[in-house]
């Protein structure tokens, strides 16, 4: 059986060969150098999927893959990245045919399938685990908040901009809706809330207990429960994972409770919420994955 490939392209580009789940050899991740972490941003989209598609060159290895998935940030809808608040120079790009065509004049002949960069972790931790016959649902905590989905299905699953408060002052989402979960979770909405105070400083003060900050720190837990029991009201309870560098931050107990005190309905209650350490090669593994169940008609 060929093997896939699998590519995760968020802050930089990690790209592997996929076969039964596994990664086969070594993960390749450009830039190679730390010290260039928006190199992404600063490309014009055509150089990005130029970039991207230098990557699958390389990690094929001149053989011809079974299927080719990628992960991006953002609403991606057949291909076009619809919007992608980091990378804004993207929206309306597209990435699926500008990818299959150039690696097409390579002679490859399966097309490069775009996946919104959460929903292929959600579909990496469904591998990993042996878990690919339930519903994943993922949270990831960044300086924006991803929810990703898996299997996956169509739609656009934005629920790190699901609305959790009606406090018309809760305006610190990046993409300027009010209300937003990520307006209160996200990297860059809590830098911009304490301008004197850094993330990883506000969780340490809550923590030796200064009022404000660990006025916070709740407000963030039952923001992530209130997002979660949306979820969970609209598609019904399970496995939820939470992940991302500031997954650090989070503590399940009270995260817990909050959930608790927002789902009553018997038939509703039972998920569960777990904090994960995931990976570029989870997302690498995802991406292959979902690209091989669209390739064999079961998305
Ligand atoms: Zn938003």
């Amino acid at each position: 059986m060929a093997a896939s490939i699998g590519v995760l392209a968020a802050e930089h580009v990690a790209v592997g060969l996929v076969r039964d789940h596994r990664l086969l050899g070594d993960l390749q991740v450009w830039p190679e150098s730390e010290d260039r972490p928006d190199m992404l941003q600063s490309m014009p989209a055509e150089g990005i999927a130029r970039y991207i598609s230098d990557a699958i060159q390389v990690a094929r290895r001149g053989e011809a893959p079974e299927a080719i998935g990628v992960g991006f940030p953002g609403i991606i809808r057949d291909g076009i990245v619809q919007e992608s608040p980091n990378l804004p120079q993207m929206k309306g790009f597209d990435l699926g045919a500008s990818l299959s065509s150039s690696l097409a004049a390579s002679d490859v002949s399966v097309p490069a399938l775009i996946f919104n960069d959460a929903d292929v972790m959600a579909a990496g931790i469904a591998a990993t685990r042996g878990q690919l016959h339930r519903l994943i649902r993922v949270w990831t905590l960044g300086s924006g908040i991803g929810f990703g989905r898996y299997p996956w299905s169509a739609g656009a699953w934005e629920g790190g901009h699901s609305v959790v408060t009606l406090d018309p002052k809760e305006h610190f989402c990046g993409c300027g809706g009010r209300g937003h979960l990520e307006g209160i979770m996200g990297h860059r909405a809590m830098r911009l809330r304490f301008l004197d105070m850094e993330p990883e400083e506000v969780f340490a003060a809550a923590a030796t207990g200064d009022q404000r900050c660990s006025a916070f720190v709740k407000l963030w837990h039952r923001a992530l429960a209130a997002g979660t029991a949306n979820s969970i009201h609209m598609e019904g309870p399970g496995e939820f994972f939470v992940t991302g560098h500031n997954a650090r931050f989070v503590d399940v107990g009270m995260l817990d409770r909050y959930l608790h005190e927002m789902v009553k309905m018997t038939p509703l209650q039972g998920s569960r919420l777990e904090v994960v350490a995931t990976s570029d090669e989870v997302g690498v593994i995802g991406a292959a994955v979902n690209a091989e169940r669209f390739a064999s008609g079961t998305p």
